[in-house]
């Protein structure tokens, strides 16, 4: 999801309401997603496998009907689960901005189950989306934790990397990203970013737009800036190969749900 497109169909509640009940349902099994017999991820029924007792969270209206999230301990034997990114891959928008709610509420849930400060265990608060310490009141709301993605590009060229951690196999290449520092403003953190991972300095640093990202709660910050000097020197403990790659001559690319290949097609 990019600023200029709003979701049609997914409208996010903004905080806890108890009262409402399901009509659709997301089923999570660890952090994959269950499929019905459709092949998709939204069940338009409370699936027969749910037990009662397993508490199910409405975060927002699909098509003006509430819509929930679940998570089954047990997966059965004959449904087949999803991740995340591969069902983005093949989604539009809406359900884009509906996964990326529920995920991150539910991973807030996860991780606030006991107080930060005292360690007594944390309720939801009924309208809005915190968790509350049931001895000390410390209030603990959806953690978002903002990053840079950036597109830096040299004429017709443009820096593209190879990260470490998407593996030896992996051909796919992607723009520079980092997360922002406590006390650092995005624009500080586009320039120690692009000389951290590929020692060259920068000019004409804009914004471009945003994109919320559920792995696990990122907010990516989208900039363009151009090349204004230095050698490509690549961070080895992060990246395995990277270089300027002509617009007419580009690797494998993210896929198009990512905020790094729309900067791309922009350009
Ligand atoms: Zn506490």
């Amino acid at each position: 999801m990019t600023n200029n497109e709003s979701p049609t169909e997914y409208q996010p509640l903004q905080g806890w309401d108890s009262s409402l009940k399901p009509r659709y349902w997301l089923v999570f099994h660890n952090n994959d997603l269950v499929l019905n017999d459709q092949g998709s991820v939204l069940w338009s029924h409370q699936p027969d496998f749910i037990d009662g007792d397993l508490s199910s969270l409405v975060t927002g209206y699909w098509r003006d009907e509430p819509v929930a999230s679940v998570d089954i301990n047990a997966l059965p034997d004959d449904k087949a689960v999803s991740t995340v990114r591969s069902v983005l891959t093949i989604s539009d928008p809406s359900v884009f901005a509906l996964l990326s709610h529920a995920i991150q509420l539910r991973e807030s849930r996860k991780s606030h189950q006991y107080c930060g400060c005292c360690g007594n265990s944390c309720a939801p608060v009924v309208g809005e989306w915190a968790m509350k310490c049931q001895r000390c009141q410390n209030t603990v709301y959806p953690r978002i934790s903002p990053c840079i993605i950036v597109l830096v590009s040299r004429k017709d060229e443009l820096l593209l990397v190879r990260h470490q951690r998407h593996g030896k196999a992996s051909a796919m290449y992607t723009v520079i990203a980092g997360f922002i520092e406590p006390g650092e403003s995005a624009e500080e953190a586009v320039h120690r970013e692009v000389m951290e991972e590929a020692g060259v300095r920068l000019s004409s640093v804009n914004y471009q737009f945003s994109q919320s990202w559920p792995f696990p709660h990122s907010l990516m910050l989208g900039f363009r800036a151009e090349y204004a000097g230095g050698e490509l020197k690549l961070d080895q403990r992060e990246l395995c190969d990277g270089g300027w790659f002509k617009r007419s001559m580009l690797p494998e690319l993210p896929p198009l749900f990512t905020i790094s290949r729309q900067l791309i097609d922009r350009f």
